[in-house]
């Protein structure tokens, strides 16, 4: 048996070693899934979830200028958009009617910091920064019964400490671990809140915190395999660390015509079942693995062939802000496709069960209601 296929052997039972990783990039995309398959059957069965959530951009103006990016705008850009107190009520309520459990808070990153109109517009609702207007929102939604969590890109501690008594979790993508990306000429050179080490930095002082945390993966952005796997064994320390990282999400670039990498090559099928596989050998088991079906909707059944456990939030209610091209998929079908497969498909709350059942990364205010759900989905 050759040294890779030795390490493969391993990994379809328990994570592989840091120097063992970078052996599995040489193995051929459907060897990789076969192992990954036995991973994920061996720690999460035979069920497949999702988490029925409304999606609430609270605003597209971002400081970022990510060269994929088709959400963020500036002031005065067709199409800026910040949520209002009214149109965050409406959309709870209605979200309320349909049956979701999550309430997804997504932004650009540190709006204030770069536009004062942005500035005015928050106090004349009464808030003095994004935080606090995101505090009230996430009450909002917890009167409304469903469970907030929010990705605003990076926060400091001040601002996680704010947020986590009216958040289940919180959310930021590693996205890369590669600072050439950050290079002139490199998607992220005009994105100073994609530094790696920026990044890095808040995904590790919320598990001091023990704040349960949505980490991911963006592939095809002109990151190496090397990198990618980088990644992955950045994200897994971390959470060894910390324990808090609950689940990460292997998300493909798509190439949107209105950026400066719309007509950049979109990641294969191919090549986002080997990042997939490659996920779920290098994770340890309570990480779930998850890719947005909205993203690849021809590719559903290679998704889960490939290792996933977790669709991710799919929105009876609202659009994918961040893509808005690519529709969610129909619960119904989506269904049969895994059924077809052999998995049931369930709804799950945006707190998976190795951290709601502890004390320690649930905040006292929020248990009672986390408590209910949680009895509701079980009695489905
Ligand atoms: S991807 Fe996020 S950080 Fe980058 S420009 Fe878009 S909204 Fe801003």
């Amino acid at each position: 048996m050759s040294p890779e296929l030795r390490i493969l052997t391993q990994a379809s039972v328990a994570p592989v070693a840091d120097q063992d990783a970078y052996r599995l990039a040489g193995l051929d995309t459907a060897t990789l899934c076969e192992a990954a398959r036995a991973r994920r059957d061996r720690a999460w069965g035979t069920i497949l979830t999702f988490s029925p959530k409304v999606f609430l951009p609270i605003t597209n103006l971002c400081r970022n200028r990510c060269d994929y990016c088709s959400f963020r705008r500036s002031p005065g850009d067709p199409g800026e958009w910040t949520m209002s107190p009214d149109e965050i009520r409406t959309w709870l309520s209605r979200a309320r009617e349909q049956g979701c459990i999550e309430a997804l808070f997504c932004l650009g990153d540190t709006p204030e910091t770069g536009f004062r109109e942005y500035r005015a517009l928050l106090r004349s609702w009464g808030h003095e920064c994004t935080v606090d207007y995101l505090y009230w929102a996430a009450e909002q939604a917890l009167a409304e019964g469903l469970l907030p969590h929010t990705n605003a890109g990076i926060l400091s501690r001040d601002d996680m400490i704010e947020l986590r008594p009216v958040n289940v979790s919180l959310g930021l993508m590693l996205e890369t671990v590669s600072d050439r990306l950050c290079e002139k000429g490199m998607p992220h050179h005009k994105a100073p809140d994609k530094r790696p080490a920026t990044r890095i930095r808040m995904t590790r002082e919320a598990g001091e915190l023990r704040i349960p945390f949505t980490s991911g993966l963006l592939i095809g952005i002109g990151e190496t395999l090397e990198e990618r796997i980088d990644t992955l064994l950045a994200i897994r320390a971390i959470q060894r660390e910390y324990g808090h990282i609950q689940e990460v999400i292997v998300q493909n670039f798509r190439a949107h015509p209105s950026t400066p990498m719309g007509s950049a090559a979109e990641p294969t099928e191919d090549d986002l079942a080997a990042a997939v596989a490659l996920a779920r050998l290098i994770l340890d088991d309570d990480v779930s693995v998850q890719a947005p079906p909205n993203l690849s909707p021809a590719s559903i059944k290679a998704l889960i062939d490939a290792g996933i456990n977790d669709f991710g939030g799919i929105s009876p209610v609202s659009p994918d802000y961040i893509n808005p091209r690519h529709p969610w998929p129909h619960l119904e079908k989506l269904s049969e496709t895994c059924a077809a497969a052999g998995f049931d498909l369930r709804p799950r709350l945006p707190l998976y069960p190795s951290h709601l059942e502890t004390t320690e990364f649930v905040d006292p205010s929020l248990r009672p209601r986390v408590d209910e759900l949680q009895l509701g989905l079980a009695a489905q």
